[in-house]
């Protein structure tokens, strides 16, 4: 089902049926359309309150970025995150979820009901569960900027396909970078790890996996330091952090995978944040306004789960009928 051409964002538009917008007053509205929102949405429609989510530009979040989701307890032989994410959608609408594709750019949580502004419409709620999950890092280099879309991405299941018989570049140490290269051996001639470190962050199997697969070469203590190119990226600029020595590798792609920052811009003085700019909670899915709860990857650095996410979505809504029963009373 993951396109062999990539083109993931533009299949889940194409499979996601856009929801009419009926109205702009709700008893919930969930931000964010990830495992966790989807979940929230699921768990609050189910015990009878109004529920709207707004999906933001990329419905279905990280997992629409993804090949084979092997841990996500119930698919024995694994299921692809967009399939995963369109049923997880498609469960919501079914429990009485209403899903509009549009993006938040902000928030009043001064005064009940809420406000939720969108480019379009103004919504107003009882409460908030805030689930717009993380986004990829970026690795801040010149020339970064200027390739992306010419060589540099963050997905490799959407652009891999482009690069086939090249050698790529990922870059990163956990199991993104790691499953991201092993993907990317299916296309590139080779694909080069750069890693800052000697010893990766990814689990054992996922290791195991790519240290074994031929195609791929690792490249230890060394990092980025500069890309170049004349229309596309043409040599990748390796530095070895303890050399100091630069050696230029000749590559076509430049994939990044160094983690992920929580997707909070415009939730900045509308409620409390961590210095990493995650949304800190108490008492469980609490933030720091009364009636606003948070779900998933956007407080929770330390899980990142599909699974986990999900999970905090329940808990969330879970809350947010608790305290939507208790301010009734
Ligand atoms: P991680 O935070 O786990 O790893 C980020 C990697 O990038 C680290 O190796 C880090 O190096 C490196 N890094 C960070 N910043 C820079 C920088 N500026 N320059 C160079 N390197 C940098 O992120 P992931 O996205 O890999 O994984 C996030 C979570 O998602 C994890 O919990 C992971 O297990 C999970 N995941 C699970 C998958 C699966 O099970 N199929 C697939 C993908 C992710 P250092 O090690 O030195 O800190």
């Amino acid at each position: 089902m993951m396109a062999a051409d990539g083109g993931s964002t533009v299949m889940i538009e194409k499979e996601f049926p856009k929801t009419e917008k009926r109205k702009t007053k709700y008893d919930v509205i969930i931000i964010g359309a990830g495992p966790a929102g989807y979940t929230a949405g699921i768990y609050c429609s189910r015990a009878r309150y109004d529920t709207l989510i707004l999906s933001g530009v990329l419905p279905g979040g990280q997992l629409v970025n993804t090949t084979e989701v092997e841990n996500y307890p119930g698919f024995e032989n694994g299921i692809m995150g967009p399939d995963l994410m369109i049923t997880m959608r498609k469960q919501a609408e079914r429990m009485g979820t209403t899903i509009i594709d549009d993006e938040v750019i902000d928030v009043d949580f001064r005064h009940k009901p809420f406000k939720i502004l969108t480019a379009s419409e103004e919504y107003e709620c009882k409460a908030v569960i805030i689930a717009t999950g993380a986004s990829p890092r970026k690795l801040g280099i010149v020339g970064e900027q200027t390739f992306g879309g010419r060589g540099v991405s963050y997905c490799a299941t959407c652009d891999g396909p482009f690069f086939r018989n090249q050698e790529i570049v990922v870059i990163g140490g956990g199991d993104s970078a790691i499953e991201e290269a092993t993907f990317l051996t299916k296309f590139g001639s080779k694909v080069h790890i750069i890693h800052r470190k000697d010893t990766l962050r990814a689990s054992k199997v996922m290791q195991e996996r790519a240290l074994s697969n031929p195609k791929i070469q690792m490249h230890w203590n060394s990092v980025v330091s500069d890309i170049q190119g004349d229309q596309k990226v043409q040599n990748v600029i390796l530095s070895d952090i303890k050399s100091g020595q630069k050696t230029t590798l000749p590559a076509g792609a430049l994939f990044v995978a160094i983690g992920h920052e929580p997707n909070t811009k415009i939730f900045v003085d509308r409620v409390e944040l961590d210095e990493q700019g995650y949304i800190k909670l108490q008492d469980h899915t609490k933030t720091s306004i009364t009636g606003v709860f948070a779900a998933g990857d956007v407080h929770d650095h330390r899980y990142r789960q599909a699974i986990t996410a999900a999970g905090f979505g329940c808990m969330a809504a879970i809350d947010v009928d608790r305290y939507l029963t208790e301010t009734k009373s």
